[in-house]
């Protein structure tokens, strides 16, 4: 990297902090994908704790401001089996994990505004009511409120603020332009199942996406993502269900060279980043400017792994079993 010997690479490192100069870095970033971990959306009427929908909308203004590629997950896989090595441009994918309501009534019509593909990954047994309501915070609320009116019975199924998107709602989002992958049945952290069920939960949860729409898309994404998530089995159950690739939530850009060393299982383990709701930290990651921060802080301090900004570590998916 000629730069380091142009400048200091702190003062460069300050200088790339600066989101207005992100353009003129986009350069380095040329041939990398960015697909982006969001989950829940802020929706203070059902107190909904989440992504801020002002931030998504001024973020995907960013991205067609400046002409990034918006990519679908299709377009990622035609990527990792085509190549891409003329493209100059950066590229950036959104995936939205779980399958809560909020994303049929505050995220699709967003990302539809400005024409940009989103994957919904679905767990499919919360959609069908088959999962125990079994968020923590919800749960408290409700024994709260309980200790207050003991006449009221916990419901069954869980209160609006919790309610998963239903099949008939995520068909409409597919008439705006969304996808959607198997997130397996159950959301049980595939590497801590038996072999059987760990290989039902990824097979069942694509069988069922595909029978309820046709907008499934090849691509499986394993609970929580993290390294104690999923190792060699789970990438090779993956493989024999059928899918085509599969997603982590291990931080990095998913162009073929950044794959963790899995051989040919390599696009069964595709980094991701959690979404940064502060454009600063957007724009550092959509321009690749990770990848230059990497490499200089890691000659800095001989450690190449500690520069990742913390918002766009790894998160585990909030509110369903793990
Ligand atoms: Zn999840």
């Amino acid at each position: 990297m000629y730069f380091d010997r142009l400048l200091p690479s702190r003062l460069l490192l300050g200088l790339m902090g600066a989101h207005s100069l992100a353009p003129a870095f986009r350069a380095f970033g040329r041939g990398l994908v960015s697909i982006f971990t969001l989950h829940r959306f802020a929706d203070p009427q059902l107190g909904v704790v989440g992504h801020d929908p002002a931030a998504l909308r001024d973020h995907l203004a960013y991205l067609r401001r400046h002409r990034y590629r918006l990519l679908s997950l299709t377009d990622v896989l035609k990527r990792l089996d085509e190549g891409d090595s003329g493209s100059r441009t950066p590229a950036v994918a959104f995936t939205v994990d779980d399958g809560y309501d909020g994303f049929a009534h505050i995220a699709a019509p967003i990302f539809a505004a400005y024409d940009c593909p989103v994957t919904l990954f679905v767990t499919t047994g919360f959609l069908d009511g088959r999962l125990e309501w079994v968020d923590a915070p919800a749960r408290d609320a409700a024994i709260a409120g309980l200790s207050r009116q003991l006449d009221v019975e916990l419901s069954a199924s869980p209160p609006p603020a919790f309610a998963p998107i239903s099949w008939d709602d995520l068909r409409r989002t597919a008439k705006l332009g969304a996808t959607f992958g198997p997130h397996t049945v159950t959301h049980r952290i595939l590497s801590l199942a038996p072999d059987e069920d760990c290989q039902w939960e990824i097979q069942e949860s694509y069988r069922r996406l595909r029978q309820e729409t046709d907008a499934w898309v090849p691509v499986f994404c394993y609970p929580n993502g993290e390294p104690r998530a999923f190792g060699r089995r789970e990438l090779e159950a993956a493989q024999r269900a059928g899918v085509r690739a599969a997603l982590t939530t291990l931080p990095g850009y998913a162009n073929t060279l950044d794959v963790p060393p899995w051989g040919g299982l390599g696009r069964f383990a595709l980094p991701r980043f959690a979404y940064p709701d502060d454009r600063p930290h957007f724009v550092h990651v959509v321009a690749g400017l990770v990848r230059i921060k990497q490499k200089l802080q890691g000659a800095l301090t001989n450690s190449s792994d500690a520069t990742l900004p913390s918002n766009t570590m790894s998160r585990p998916c909030a509110g369903l079993p793990a």
